[in-house]
């Protein structure tokens, strides 16, 4: 029988992504398979122990080796924000709102705080922590890096977050003018999956 790895997410699309990208004979379970399991909740200091937190309590609920994910952008000049709340910088005003128009208002807040900080002082990242976990032990972490300047206004369409802000100097283009397979070859989760990829292959030999 195959090994099999739940993906921490009830997001299709992110399992598609992992799975797709990690090539491993193994089977991928999301949490959308696991209806009764409790949310862990994600109330770490630092990328990393979200991402420990998150394989380590689903691989007890579940029994199974879990994967788990925590990513974000830090900016250099606003020290690291919005760094692990990344996904609702914008607070209040994403109460009840879509997708779409939080990702919006995080961007404008971003763009409003640094409407004073000149280019070469623009610096950021997006990061990526990997963790996969068996009930009692990590098993394996990894983290990408995705280097990059906060632009002046939003441009591009594809993508999320804060692609659209997001300057890649080495494509001149921002994120959101990239192609999801342009992306993905230097992209922080991109990068923090080719870094799993050998160690996982390892350790399913084991
Ligand atoms: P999560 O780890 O998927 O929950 O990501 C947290 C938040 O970080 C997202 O809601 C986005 O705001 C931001 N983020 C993470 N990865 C990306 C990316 O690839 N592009 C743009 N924003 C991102």
């Amino acid at each position: 029988m195959k090994p099999r790895i739940l993906v921490a997410t009830t997001n299709q699309g992110k399992l598609r992504e992992l799975s797709s990208m990690l090539d491993v004979d193994v089977d991928w379970l999301s949490l959308a398979d696991f209806p009764a399991v409790t949310e862990v909740i994600e109330d770490g200091d630092t990328f990393t122990e979200n991402a420990r937190k998150k394989a380590l309590g689903y691989a007890a609920q579940t029994g199974l080796w879990t994967l788990a994910d925590d990513s974000g952008l830090v900016i250099d000049a606003l020290d690291g924000a919005p760094g692990i709340h990344s996904a609702r910088f914008c607070g209040e005003a994403a109460s009840g709102k879509d997708r779409k128009t939080v990702d919006h208002l995080n961007c404008e807040k971003v763009l409003d705080l640094m409407k004073d900080i000149p280019d070469g002082q623009r610096s950021a990242r997006f990061v990526c922590r990997l963790c996969l976990a068996d009930p009692d032990h990590i098993l394996l972490e990894t983290e990408g890096l995705f280097e990059g300047q906060i632009t002046h206004q939003p441009q591009g369409e594809n993508g999320f977050g804060y692609d659209p802000i997001f300057f890649v100097p080495a494509r001149n283009k921002t994120v959101a003018q990239l192609t999801h397979g342009e992306k993905n070859a230097i992209s922080h989760r991109g990068n923090a999956i080719r870094l799993l990829q050998p160690k996982l292959i390892e350790l399913l030999q084991e």
